[in-house]
């Protein structure tokens, strides 16, 4: 009897230690039913051997295995992210480098020196790989729309969704918190900059449920509708901006069918702006947005594809010498890294290729 209990427990350990290397969570509670078998199984074999021998051959048996559980579950808690999961090295890993550098401040939601002056007429903007990388932040009605406001006469730099105070506020694509906090006529603000070059804004939330820094993935939840700031009554003010400069959100987000028009959007200049209109029929923002469509995908080609590599700038580098370096012209490496200008940042990360 006594060897059987022993290889009982002996294969009971094996087992534990085998599902131990698959599944964690799996194992945990495993190791809990195992260990109930065990501790009933005892129970029935000792009921007729006098206490003091059962409970000592008990406790040497299962102090090597409650040991063992023990030291699982801890190194388990140890290793499970403790709240946000907050960006590590932010100098290296923020989001579309290539367009805002490495600023990256809760102090404004437009930085006022960056223009479009520097940008291209259409920029070829990768929103999603896959309609999985987006969330629609809010389904529900348009209550009032992008565009100038004749009624205020100033312009509205996004929409406003229909919501009920606490109603879930979604990110719309996986990217890095800006701005968590409250933001004079915004209320709650919410700003996140996403990997694929835009900003998201989020306002009037009854409650923030993010912080500064923070790594969110699309679907994650923000933050909670509501009216703070200059709001008359509960409703998502929702912003999409490409370097701090807003542009309609109905160019991407259709609100018929709460989806994601274009996997790749072409983002021309027209469709940023909004001036007092002077001849109604020039109104960029009032433009049919159903003309963004998701265009037919280009066939592969053979040629293989160029990655994407960064270069830390040292002491005395120039655009001259690291152009050189990487075999690309000077032009061609300005153009790689737009929010550079004037001398190479010394540590600070530029694209290459
Ligand atoms: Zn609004």
């Amino acid at each position: 009897m006594k060897i059987r209990t022993s290889t009982l427990l002996v294969a009971t350990l094996l087992m534990v230690l085998a599902i131990g290397t698959t599944d964690n969570t799996y194992a945990q509670k495993k190791n809990t039913k195992n260990k109930k078998k065990t501790e009933q199984k005892d129970k029935a074999k000792t009921d007729n051997i006098p206490d003091s021998i059962a409970t000592a051959k008990k406790d040497s048996a299962e102090a090597v295995f409650e040991n063992d559980v023990i030291d699982k579950v801890v190194r388990e808690e140890a290793q499970a992210p403790k709240g946000p999961v907050m960006l590590t090295d932010p100098k290296r890993n923020l989001p579309s480098k290539m367009w805002y550098g490495v600023h990256f401040s809760d102090a404004y939601v437009k930085k006022p020196s960056v223009t479009l002056d520097s940008i291209p007429d259409e920029i070829k903007i990768t929103l999603v790989k896959d309609y999985s990388e987006f969330c629609f932040p809010m389904k529900n009605v348009i209550t009032s729309p992008y565009g100038w406001r004749e009624r205020w006469d100033r312009p509205h730099r996004g929409v406003d969704i229909a919501l009920n105070t606490g109603d879930p506020v979604k990110c719309a694509f996986n990217g890095v918190v800006r701005i968590a906090k409250s933001f004079g006529g915004y209320g709650n603000l919410v700003v996140v900059r996403h990997y694929n070059g835009l900003e998201t804004v989020y306002g009037h939330l009854s409650r923030i449920n993010v912080k500064q820094m923070q790594v969110v993935k699309a679907g994650d939840v923000i933050g909670y509708g509501g009216s703070t700031g200059h709001s008359t009554g509960p409703h998502l003010h929702f912003e999409v901006r490409f370097q701090y400069e807003p542009f309609d959100p109905e160019w991407i987000l259709d609100f018929k069918n709460y989806s994601l028009r274009t996997r790749v959007l072409y983002l021309n200049k027209t469709y940023f702006g909004i001036s007092k209109p002077r001849n109604k029929k020039d109104i960029a923002y009032k433009a049919d947005k159903s003309i963004v469509k998701e265009r037919p995908i280009t066939p592969a080609t053979n040629a293989p594809k160029k990655k994407t590599e960064y270069y830390t700038v040292k002491r005395g580098d120039t655009w001259e010498k690291v152009a050189k370096k990487y075999k690309v012209s000077e032009t061609q490496l300005k153009s790689m890294n737009p929010s550079i200008t004037g001398k190479l940042p010394v540590g600070e990360d530029i694209r290459v290729h």
